[in-house]
């Protein structure tokens, strides 16, 4: 399979850590050149990289950095929507506050919304857009009501993406727990756990390549749902 993205410029928000780090060493691999997004400084990558601090929640700041990656590299072939926060993650409903929901909304939602919105006047032909999803979208566990909310929200928007901008290609990835600093953050050394069905990032880096790629050119508006299956059962 050609993945074909030697070239290409990709801007992937959320790139300084866990799935998004691992999606620019991908995209990079690929010779794509690569603008990181973050609210963090990520670790310094080799190839052909522009790095921006700015941060999804805020729109003016989203939008400088946006276009400061997109006037660096002369357009944008690929978005990828990495930024995410999990939020009171194992908290019952009762313990979780407006703010605290409207914190994981803010960023897992607006911030997908907006790196989008902000994109648009940039992108050359043929762009893919491909947003972090989760299985939480799917199949939800106890104490995780924002988040799940918020993934939900990402597949309906990846749909709604995709019907607004004809010829862009709007697609988001769903996977299960993927060993990263975040799930680390919440769920410690489950993840350890002998049997415990946990992706790499890198894993989710292939997904998101193929998805940013022509090889996946007649799939629009779609959720994959990366899971080992075991929403199936
Ligand atoms: P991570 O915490 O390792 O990385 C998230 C990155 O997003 C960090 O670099 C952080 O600084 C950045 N970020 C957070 N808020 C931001 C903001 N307001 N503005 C700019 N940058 C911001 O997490 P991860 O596990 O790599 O998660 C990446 C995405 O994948 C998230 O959307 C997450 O919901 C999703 N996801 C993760 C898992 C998992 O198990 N780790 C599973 C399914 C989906």
């Amino acid at each position: 399979m050609r993945i074909d993205l030697a070239g290409r410029a990709v801007l992937i928000t959320g790139a300084a850590s866990g799935i998004g780090l691992a999606c620019a060493r991908a995209f990079l691999a690929e010779g794509a050149r690569v603008g990181l997004v973050d609210r963090n400084t990520p670790p310094v990558l080799d190839g052909d990289v522009f790095a921006v601090r700015a941060d999804v929640t805020d729109e003016p700041d989203l939008a400088d950095g946006v276009a400061a990656v997109a006037r660096h590299f002369g357009g944008l072939d690929v978005v990828v929507g990495c930024a995410g926060i999990s939020g009171p993650v194992g908290r019952p409903l009762a313990e979780t506050s407006a703010d605290e929901v409207a914190a994981v909304l803010a960023v897992n939602v607006t911030g997908q919304i907006l790196v989008v919105k902000h994109a648009l006047p940039w992108l050359a032909k043929d762009p893919s857009v491909v947003l972090l999803g989760s299985d939480s979208a799917f199949t939800a566990a106890p104490g995780m009501v924002p988040y799940c909310a918020s993934k939900g929200a990402v597949v309906a928007l990846t749909r709604a993406l995709a019907v607004e901008l004809p010829g862009v290609r709007v697609n988001c990835v769903c996977p299960s727990v993927v060993d990263t600093p975040m799930a680390r953050g919440d769920l410690g050394s489950i993840l350890d756990a002998p049997g415990f069905p946990v992706q790499a990032a890198d894993d989710v880096a292939r997904q998101v390549l193929f998805l940013a790629s022509p090889a996946s050119r007649p799939i629009n508006g779609q959720a994959v749902l990366a899971d080992f299956g075991m929403s199936a059962r």
